[in-house]
């Protein structure tokens, strides 16, 4: 084997639809855990349901975790000794272990149509049982190799004719397992219906997939979702009736609306206004928003997924993925479900913003401007970042909330222009205007010394002056220091943009 610790652990989404942001946290979970203990993080490609197959989503899995940084060990994509990692490229394995478990006497094949397991339904229900399930009850009413005879059973296996092959699950035990999270868990088997593993086509269903591959694959921890606990009663009986050492289970807790009321669903994203995908999809005519195309760093992503559901032990909030993995550890994932707080990854997009050295942002943010036809140059674009930098959640801040840098404001905040403007200022806007026009050099010093000088040397309030050249260059009063964006906005552009802005505002004042 491979590795040290032998911890070998998979991520195995079905590429039925994008990655939910709930998958990806546990992909990350699943990386952290390997990280940590030397191990082998897998991804698995579980895509035996041909029906629910959707185009893209295979690659789209893949281009999330690449863009997290969440490197597979193995994988469809980067091979390994324990191939091929497609379920669909693995048919072949599944039937004899199926037909294995029927031999054991722990599995059946049953030749019920789709018709006649409707009337049990509708049968069932009119007996007042509201879930029938196909289990112990049940199973020797109805037609399957414990019911016929070995020659009519024979027949029809042969005519292969629905033919499914279903667990046989026995009667009134406790299974019972320790989940790494939850610690012990319970089901009774009376619970539990007779699983289908094999169907006609001889497709494996998930649950027989999924435990041969995990056992083929030497899997010692599966970390994922808790919407799989019910499933893991089942998982646990086949390890047992195949006679193999079972891994580890480690079941994460669900992510919960920002209401905390319910899961985190798609249509949340929507609804919400916040993407709930890691990057863009598009499903038709409707697009689901991506973390990525909304402006956020993967590392601020990763850092808010992380502490869905886990936390250091410490009140550490920003950790970075070599200090999750130091203290990445499954007894500190939490059983309760985890509430999805958008304005907390907001929060995170701006500090790893803050953190990022602009000099890492200046080809991103050179990208984002060139992507909406603005051109600078990577000097303009350094200091716009260092002016900017504290005051953007998103990436695509800096196009949003940059345009006074680079064209004429074309909407003013008339109010305060109204409220700050005074007519006998007239002449003093005029004068500085004409020392600002007179400088030999421009930079940030020159024109606060002339702007500032002027206001202490004539008596005047700053309040009076510099709300007005504020409005004047940049339309409103927010934005960044003054002085240094009228260095980077450029003296010819401060000179027109003045009194371009100045004849709008005065005109303003006249209606
Ligand atoms: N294919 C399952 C999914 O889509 C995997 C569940 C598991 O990890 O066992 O989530």
């Amino acid at each position: 084997m491979s590795n040290k610790d032998n911890i070998r652990v998979r991520f195995a989404p079905s590429p039925t639809g994008p990655l939910h942001i709930g998958g990806v946290r546990t992909a990350l979970y699943n990386y952290l855990f390997a990280k940590k203990h030397n191990g082998t993080f897998i991804l698995r490609i579980e895509d035996t349901d041909q029906n629910r197959y959707v185009e893209g989503a295979e690659q789209y899995i893949q281009e999330a975790l690449q863009w997290f940084g969440l490197d597979t060990d193995e994988g469809p994509d980067t091979g390994g000794d324990y191939g091929p990692y497609r379920q669909s490229e693995r048919k072949g394995l599944y039937a004899k272990y199926a037909v294995s478990l029927v031999d054991k006497g722990h599995a059946y094949y049953a030749f019920d149509t789709p018709e006649e397991l409707d009337a049990m339904r509708l049968r069932e229900q009119e007996k007042g049982n509201h879930s029938p399930k196909y289990d112990g009850s049940i199973r020797m009413s109805m037609r399957n190799s414990l019911t016929l005879d070995k020659q009519e059973s024979e027949k029809l296996i042969a005519e292969n004719n629905n033919v499914i092959i279903r667990l046989l699950i026995p009667e009134n035990e406790e299974v019972v397992f320790t989940d790494e999270v939850r610690g012990e868990v319970a089901f009774n088997t009376n619970e539990l219906d007779d699983k289908v593993i094999l169907k006609n086509d001889g497709m494996p269903t998930y649950h027989l997939a999924n435990i041969v591959d995990d056992h083929t694959m030497a899997i010692s921890h599966v970390i994922r979702g808790e919407e799989w606990l019910s499933s893991t009663a089942h998982h646990v009986l086949m390890y047992r009736f195949f006679g193999w050492d079972r891994p580890k289970f480690a079941h994460l807790p669900l992510i919960m609306k920002p209401t905390g009321k319910g899961k985190l669903s798609k249509r949340d994203g929507a609804k919400f206004g916040f993407p709930v995908f890691p990057l863009e999809w598009r499903d038709g005519e409707d697009l689901y928003q991506g973390f990525r195309e909304d402006g956020y760093l993967s590392e601020a992503v990763i850092n808010f997924l992380v502490l869905l559901g886990w936390n250091p032990g410490d009140d550490r909030e920003m950790l970075s993925l070599g200090e999750m993995i130091d203290a990445f550890s499954l007894d500190r994932i939490v059983k309760s479900g985890a509430k999805f707080d958008i304005d907390k990854s907001k929060w995170f997009n701006q500090q790893y913003l803050i953190n990022t050295p602009t000099l890492k942002l200046v080809p991103i943010v050179k990208e984002l401007l060139s992507n909406k036809s603005v051109d600078a140059n990577d000097d303009f674009i350094n200091s716009m970042i260092d002016l900017m930098k504290e005051r953007v959640t998103f990436i695509d801040d800096f196009y949003v909330k940059t345009k006074f840098f680079f064209n004429d404001p074309d909407e003013f905040d008339n109010k305060i222009f109204r409220k700050k403007y005074k007519a006998e200022n007239a002449s003093h806007f005029q004068s500085i205007f004409d020392k600002l026009g007179n400088l030999s050099s421009w930079n940030t010093d020159e024109i606060s010394g002339v702007v500032k000088g002027y206001v202490n040397d004539n008596g005047l309030k700053f309040g009076e002056i510099l709300p007005i050249v504020r409005v004047l260059m940049t339309g409103s009063m927010q934005g960044p220091d003054l002085f240094p964006s009228m260095a980077l906005i450029g003296k010819d552009k401060v000179i027109s943009r003045w009194e371009s802005s100045m004849n709008s505002l005065l005109q303003t004042l006249d209606n």
